[in-house]
């Protein structure tokens, strides 16, 4: 058993509620951040079923990807079914967590799953929702301290360029200062000019880390006061974005394409456009809903675009741009998900005092099917 706190902490590692888009509505939506949680269920929606599931094998948790709640809530009426699921809920003291557009948007989220399932490589940012922020760091610290100071730097998360960790310029030079009245200098006596050797130490981070990577630093360098300076950058981190764009490993045809889609997400049927008979390796990819970016993905130079509900027009559109188009459906495309969340989830809680139970829904099905 854990404290609900300790899942969300694991679940914003997995996907930061920053990276939602600003409508959504994801984090802890029914409970409290105290409750002890022993088992959760992961699924995909919650239903009466999904909550029924729960129920019956004990979860005191379910983490859903769409959430429960989306707007504001004036009435709380049971004969509905929202009111009777939270009466439920609250009944049995389960919680509930969403991870809903973060999850998309986060790098191994929905959209990876989903470009791993249909085997596409050299994955890119399909739509950017955020660039991150960036700022440098200068410390000047004694030389004999220069190494403590920026391991401890790095350790708090700073000198990431790309693929590159421990990211640091280094410079020797020479340090001057007078400790006045009131100080009790680490270096040097009061009313008197030093001039000590030290190293002007510069790396970068993420503005969101700045206040954990100097507190870090402040905590092993030396000095009463330490001289440090924070610039803002224009350059920018890490780009997040909604839908992936990437590359088969072969051209294929479209028939031959959607099927590996459908096969891939394991859905029982798929929909195709086809745009002419132009062979498939460049492949856009949205899970869910992802019509918007129709435009979008032929402007990337796609060949073809893996969505879920696509409407007539929406089909005409990609067609008139000579994109083929796979609805894989909203369901079949998102639901891969959930056992690649409940795997990560349980390696991220494996160095965590008690034990903690995480299933996955396998029993909900696409509301559509198929009637010919
Ligand atoms: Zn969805």
């Amino acid at each position: 058993m854990v404290k609900c706190q300790v899942i969300l902490d694991a679940m914003e590692h997995i996907a930061p509620c920053s990276l939602a888009e600003e409508w959504d509505n994801p984090g802890l939506l029914v409970g409290s951040p105290a409750q002890e949680i022993h088992k959760i269920l992961v699924c995909l929606d919650i239903s009466e079923p999904v909550l029924q599931h729960a129920v019956a094998t004990g979860c005191d948790m379910i983490l859903s990807h769409h959430p429960l709640i989306f707007h504001a809530i004036k009435k709380v009426r049971t004969d509905l079914p929202l009111g009777r699921m939270l009466q439920k809920l609250l009944a049995n003291n389960i919680a509930v967590y969403a991870a809903h557009t973060n999850l998309d948007i986060a790098s191994g989220g929905v959209n990876d799953v989903l470009a791993e399932r249909i085997g596409l490589t050299e994955l890119k940012p399909l739509e950017v929702t955020a660039e991150e922020e960036l700022v440098k760091l200068v410390v000047y610290v004694p030389a004999d301290y220069a190494d403590r100071v920026r391991m401890a730097v790095m350790d708090a998360g700073a000198g990431y360029i790309g693929k590159y960790s421990c990211c640091t310029f280094n410079v020797a030079g020479k340090g001057t200062f007078l400790p006045l009245e009131g100080t009790a200098p680490f270096i040097g006596r009061q009313g008197q000019l030093e001039n000590v050797d030290e190293v002007r130490i510069e790396t970068i981070l993420p503005a969101k880390l700045e206040k954990h990577v100097v507190k870090a630093m402040c905590r092993v360098h030396p000095y009463e006061e330490v001289a440090y300076d924070v610039y803002p950058l224009k350059n920018r981190g890490r780009i997040e974005s909604l839908g992936r764009i990437g590359l088969l490993q072969k051209p294929v045809q479209p028939e031959e394409f959607a099927e590996q889609v459908r096969r891939g997400i394991g859905a029982d049927y798929v929909r195709l456009v086809k745009a002419g008979n132009k062979c498939i390796q460049k492949v856009a990819i949205c899970s869910g809903s992802g019509a918007e970016f129709i435009a979008k993905a032929s402007f990337m130079g796609a060949d073809a675009y893996v969505t879920g509900d696509v409407k007539y027009h929406d089909a005409q559109q990609a067609a008139g741009l000579g994109l083929h188009l796979v609805d894989g459906g909203h369901f079949a495309t998102e639901f891969p998900v959930l056992e690649s969340v409940a795997v990560r989830l349980t390696e991220a809680l494996k160095g965590v005092r008690g034990n903690v139970e995480i299933i996955t829904d396998r029993e909900s099905k696409d509301f559509f099917t198929i009637v010919q």
